[in-house]
């Protein structure tokens, strides 16, 4: 992760750090001039290792390959958003499995929550966020279906498939009787 993005900074800054250990690079967001960086500095304090000698070469590509994250991100969730995709996706759903389910724990809302529960379902798009390009469509067979626990779970950096959050669930789901 480029020391860039986390103070915020962007492109006309590149290479300020360059080669700099962390206790230098501190020092010199301390002296820099016309802005306050005492907030950025007590973060780094707080979460690095401010002795330690690594030196920040890769600045760069890791300010760009941050920005791409992100703008992939954005697609992702406007993607999700999209109200006659995921309308779609829950109908095809509903009709294959007879019921509306997340894929990942298996809970059903209107079983779980009566009338109030009723076709609630959140659509996650399953495309892989490194796979996005811009300009792409999405189809409906790449939205599933997750209960909001689940989806807020998968989209925690890293990202990770429906199937691997299926895999580290701490309990099986026996569904309701
Ligand atoms: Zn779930
Ligand atoms: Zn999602």
């Amino acid at each position: 992760m480029g020391i860039l993005h986390y103070i915020g900074l962007r492109d006309k800054h590149k290479g300020i750090f360059q080669s700099l250990v962390m206790s230098d690079a501190i020092e010199r967001l301390r002296r820099a001039s016309g802005s306050d960086f005492s907030m950025v500095i007590s973060s780094l304090e707080r979460s690095t290792d401010i002795n330690s000698k690594k030196v920040f070469n890769e600045v760069e590509s890791g300010t760009d390959e941050y920005e791409e994250g992100k703008e992939k991100l954005r697609l992702h969730k406007i993607r999700e958003r999209d109200p006659q995709l995921i309308k779609e996706a829950k109908r095809r759903f509903k009709k294959k499995h007879g019921e509306l389910f997340c894929e990942a724990c298996g809970i059903n809302f209107e079983k779980m929550y009566g009338e109030r529960g009723k076709d609630f379902i959140e659509g996650h798009h399953k495309k892989p966020v490194s796979e996005m390009k811009e300009g792409e469509t999405t189809k409906v067979e790449d939205i599933g279906m997750l209960c909001s626990n689940c989806h807020r779970m998968i989209h925690r950096i890293p990202m990770v498939s429906i199937e691997e959050l299926k895999k580290s669930l701490g309990f099986s789901w026996k569904g309701f009787s």
